[in-house]
């Protein structure tokens, strides 16, 4: 499960919830009703959708990016974060993951602030240096091309966050036919070496890199 944060026992995780979780009632409805999605492992935790708040509210980012929306509750989160002239270009596959995002987006008044793009992603989403913060979370075997055009569109000082980057603790050992922890793997190696940007990974949820750019 990518829905709570890993490595917390049941009580603490429930505690951690209790004294920190400000969940608006609308994020909790998008949250209730994605649970009965089939595919509902891929919704980010809600600890995880009030630490990207934060992040985008300390930076002041003002022109955001999500590669991934699925329902659309990350993008929620920072949508309802960013002022009313903020902007947040989602990019997702799904027609049908995203016909419930809009419909939440809508009922928040944010849907002004988010530029959805039903496209394979990445190739015509503007100009390079541009954008304050990105999040990544879509297929994994393609997390390294996000990565490197998120690292063209971010501004110097903007930050990437990939999510997944534990994948449920399978990146100790990843089983052979296992090609998108494998992918995650590499990317992490890259990761830790990589000169052109600051790097944490942090056990948020399932694990978040934050790779914030020189
Ligand atoms: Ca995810």
């Amino acid at each position: 499960m990518s829905n709570r944060s890993i490595g917390l026992s049941a009580s603490l995780h429930r505690y951690l919830l209790d004294v920190s979780l400000r969940e608006p009632s609308l994020m909790q409805r998008l949250r209730e009703e994605t649970a009965q999605h089939p595919e509902s492992d891929m919704q980010i935790a809600p600890e995880q959708g009030q630490f990207m708040q934060l992040l985008v509210r300390l930076m002041g980012a003002q022109k955001t990016l999500e590669v991934g929306t699925f329902t659309g509750y990350s993008a929620l989160a920072v949508a309802l974060t960013l002022p009313d002239d903020g902007q947040l270009v989602a990019c997702d596959v799904s027609e049908d993951y995203t016909r419930i995002a809009r419909r939440y987006w809508a009922e928040a008044g944010v849907d002004h602030k988010i530029d959805l793009r039903i496209a394979p992603a990445v190739e015509t989403l503007g100009h390079a240096g541009t954008f304050d913060f990105a999040f990544i979370d879509a297929d994994k075997t393609s997390y390294d091309a996000y990565y490197e055009r998120a690292l063209q569109l971010v501004r110097s000082g903007g930050l990437i966050v990939l999510d997944n980057m534990l994948r449920h603790g399978r990146v100790v050992d990843p089983a052979p036919d296992d090609a998108s922890t494998q992918a995650i793997v590499r990317l992490n190696d890259k990761l830790h070496d990589d000169e052109r940007i600051h790097l944490s990974l942090i056990p948020v949820a399932d694990g978040l890199s934050l790779a914030l750019k020189k």
